[in-house]
């Protein structure tokens, strides 16, 4: 090659690649594209991302952009490529291209998830000629945990809980090869240097493997499943309990021992096609199943599928998911069918992480344990999604998701860092800094002790993301939630501004947020159908049609609010609601001259009637609610749907929507949908859902003996209907200013029935709807919202002062 005519052709750039690229085998794939195309320079990570400097002629460095945008690593992802030329001298130029040591200061960017073990792990660890057969930790760049093991930032190994690991000389290699796909992977290990597991009793004693024929711990561990013990298994993030699912009676001791009596139990199967023996699974769900994150996918199951029938009592679906490392696939090998993989706790607890403490709580549920020597420093569940509506939406946001960024709507300052602290329930947290939100994986219910510690240790690690703490902190109205006690605390001790967001306002804010509705947008109409959350007048809110965007909203209309009779004891007696829900309606004088041939009014009649009434005359322990939840509850109780308790939230709603007959909701006439009226309340004038007549067709349709299926849909779509009537009335009441985009949020709308049928009668009308997908529309999306209205506030504010 003639070295003066390439000399003249040569230019020098700084490529400077920001995003989810580190940890995740960015440098070399850079390195191996530079070799390829005879780019030569070198590339480096640092608080921005990666940073490269390369030398070539100007189309080779054009090809080499394109190639690092579309080769880039699965784990990997690019937000943004800047490339500034420089004119150079050809000398400059160094002989090859190598990669940099990382710059250790600053650490701006992003750690990736945890990732499913990948095809090419996977093969290794089931390949006998392979020195990772059967190993369970086996792993490399482009999977393997990350968020689970991590203490500090930046992301490398002795930050980790795999320090405690030394690399033997054959790992050392790969880890030090960039043309190896175990070049920098941190938590890189092998039979001879890394984590071992082990086979244990829970009472201490020793396991006499002697009984067992077995290859190995693991293959033990699945032998006792197989022969009806519940197993506990340490995973990736926490604990898991594991049995066979096709055994009744240990499913059912399971239940008894967990005392969890009816929440549904997560399965997991070998491959995609035993699930398909059990479920219907869409071309959407399997890519699901199979993807990096390898969610639990909630699928429709099939008819008489041959699993046990405890699995998931009242439902008509089962959450599947895939093996997500090689210790799950070497467990599973030879099943020939699901086993349970449901989360290692006690009822509400938080799932265990350490191994004393787990043998301590679990030992009263099973007799042997599955565990290893690496520490989970971070506790990540399994993360629940389902396809609603074409589109697959996060139910539950964790492994594999956590912490993905958000990228912040236009229109939001890329200068502005706080926190969000969620709400008290499926609590999550959300950090902003600069042009992205990171939303914390799901921490769980905060009043549990345990949960409470383990949220300020997440809090504490995300917080070593930024290199500026944050100047605010976003609380919920609500003074008794733990998120707003903590971050009011915080703020105190550390001198941060305290900002608020409205509960609703955040469910919607977090809808628009996710799908990248500008700062300046202009208002949409959100519906925020939900539990229960502080409403901006002081009451309790849960079904609210709100005007607005991110800095402020109106309220239009509402649910009727109704008495919640026994305060939190409505919550967890549904049948609570249907009786206040009769007496504001229609009076129990009413109730009792036309219904009174029906079992519920003997049912109610056997309630202390003498007490709620005068509570409910005097306002006691009976504030009134405009919640959705509860009308749900009232709904199902009604037709005897776990009419005295729930033993999870949302039970009664989730059992309601499985009745749902599928022909009766696809083909019945409109007509027969339970009706709403749209009344306007006296005192404000504002409009609200008014369910006497939805009560009056409902409790006929008891007298006629209507099949529950029937009545559940015709509920179903009779809600809907009166939710896009209110939608129409609302968004056009203003001629000149019609609103033409509904967001639809809070935890009601993770039902799949509703959901599908308000956003398609609402499609119907012309309207565009904004729904949920990455974030959950639960409170497990509420901090994400939080922190938009939150940015949008301080936006204003500092406007206001220039
Ligand atoms: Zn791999
Ligand atoms: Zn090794």
């Amino acid at each position: 090659m003639n070295a003066i005519a390439d000399a003249v052709a040569y230019r020098r750039e700084r490529i400077r690649v920001r995003g989810t690229v580190q940890g995740v085998g960015f440098r070399p794939t850079v390195w191996c594209l530079a070799r390829e195309m005879g780019v030569r320079g070198h590339a480096r990570n640092d608080g921005d991302g990666v940073l490269i400097d390369a030398w070539a002629a100007p189309h080779i460095l054009d090809a080499f952009v394109q190639r690092i945008e579309r080769d880039a690593p699965p784990l990997a992802r690019i937000r943004s490529v800047e490339r500034s030329p420089e004119t150079t001298e050809d000398e400059d130029a160094p002989a090859s291209f190598t990669i940099d040591a990382s710059a250790s200061s600053g650490s701006r960017t992003d750690i990736a998830a945890d990732a499913a073990s990948c095809p090419a792990c996977v093969a290794e660890t089931m390949d006998p000629f392979s020195r990772r057969y059967r190993y369970p930790f086996t792993n490399c760049t482009h999977c393997g945990p990350r968020l689970s093991i991590i203490r500090e930032v930046p992301y490398d190994r002795a930050t980790t809980s795999m320090a405690e690991f030394s690399l033997c000389a054959d790992c050392a290699e790969e880890y030090a090869d960039p043309a190896d796909r175990r070049f920098h992977a941190q938590p890189v290990a092998c039979h001879a240097c890394g984590p071992r597991a082990r086979l244990v009793r829970t009472d201490g004693h020793v396991v006499c493997l002697d009984t067992l024929t077995q290859l190995d711990d693991v293959d033990a561990a699945g032998n006792l499943i197989l022969k009806g013990e519940i197993v506990a298994i340490k995973g990736i993030g926490g604990y898991h309990l594991a049995c066979d699912a096709r055994n009744e009676s240990t499913v059912a001791r399971l239940r008894e021992r967990k005392r969890r009596y009816d929440k549904p139990f997560a399965l997991m199967a070998t491959n995609v096609e035993m699930i398909e023996r059990y479920c219907e699974v869409s071309a959407q769900e399997r890519a699901a199943l199979e993807s990096p994150e390898a969610p639990i996918v909630v699928l429709k199951a099939r008819a008489d599928c041959g699993l046990a029938s405890g699995l998931a009592p009242g439902q008509r679906t089962l959450g599947f998911m895939l093996p997500y490392t090689p210790m799950h696939h070497m467990l599973l090998k030879r099943f020939k069918a699901p086993v349970v993989m449901t989360s290692g706790n006690v009822s509400d607890e938080p799932q265990c992480t350490h191994n004393d403490e787990a043998m301590r709580r679990l030992n009263p549920i099973c007799d042997f344990a599955l565990v290893h020597d690496r520490d989970i420093e971070n506790r990540v569940d399994d993360s629940v999604t389902r396809v609603v509506d074409g589109e697959l939406r996060v139910l539950r946001r964790a492994r594999g998701y956590a912490p993905a960024p958000i990228d912040l709507p236009p229109g939001f300052a890329c200068n502005q860092s706080l926190l969000a602290m969620g709400g008290d329930l499926k609590n999550t947290f959300c950090v902003v800094d600069g042009p992205r939100a990171i939303l914390s994986q799901h921490m769980g219910d905060l009043h549990e002790a345990t949960t409470l510690d383990a949220y300020q240790r997440s809090l504490k690690l995300y917080e070593g993301l930024f290199e500026h703490a944050p100047s605010h902190v976003v609380l919920d109205h609500h003074p008794e939630y733990m998120s707003t006690k903590t971050g009011l605390e915080r703020a105190e001790r550390e001198g941060l501004g305290v900002l608020r967001a409205q509960h609703h306002h955040a469910h919607i804010a977090a809808c628009l947020g996710e799908n990248g509705w500008p700062l300046d947008g202009g208002p949409v109409l959100g519906v925020a159908m939900d539990g229960l959350g502080l409403g901006a007048d002081g009451a309790l809110w849960g079904g609210e049609f709100l005007l607005g965007d991110y800095r402020s909203v109106e309220c239009l209309g509402s649910v009727k609010s109704v008495a919640l009779l026994g305060g939190e004891q409505a919550m967890h007696e549904p049948w609570r609601n249907t009786y206040a829900h009769i007496v504001a309606q229609m009076g129990w004088g009413a109730f009792r001259m036309n219904f009174n041939e029906l079992e519920l009014h003997a049912y109610l009649e056997g309630k202390p009637l003498a007490a709620l009434n005068a509570m409910l005359a005097k306002g006691t322990n009976a504030p009134p609610a405009s919640s959705c939840g509860r009308l749900f509850d009232a709904v199902a109780a009604a037709m005897g749907i776990c009419r005295e308790r729930v033993s999870y939230e949302g039970q009664a709603a989730v059992e309601l929507e499985a009745l749902v007959d599928e022909h009766c909701l696809a083909h019945e006439t409109d007509q027969l949908a339970y009706p709403f009226t749209l009344p306007r309340e006296g005192g404000t004038g504002l409009p609200y859902l008014e369910p006497l007549a939805m009560w009056n067709a409902l409790l006929g349709d008891l007298i006629l003996k209507t099949p529950v299926p029937i009545m559940a849909a015709r509920f179903h779509k009779g809600l809907a209907k009166a939710i896009a009537h209110a939608v129409r009335v609302l968004a056009t009441r203003d001629e000149e200013r019609v609103v033409h985009h509904i967001a639809l949020s809070g935890g009601v709308f993770q039902n799949a029935v509703l959901l599908e049928q308000v956003s398609t009668r609402l499609r119907a009308q012309g309207f565009i709807v904004l729904t949920h997908r990455q974030v959950p529309s639960n409170d497990g999306g509420l901090s994400f919202g939080q922190a938009l209205i939150g940015l949008a506030q301080l936006q204003q504010q500092r406007q206001g002062e220039q």
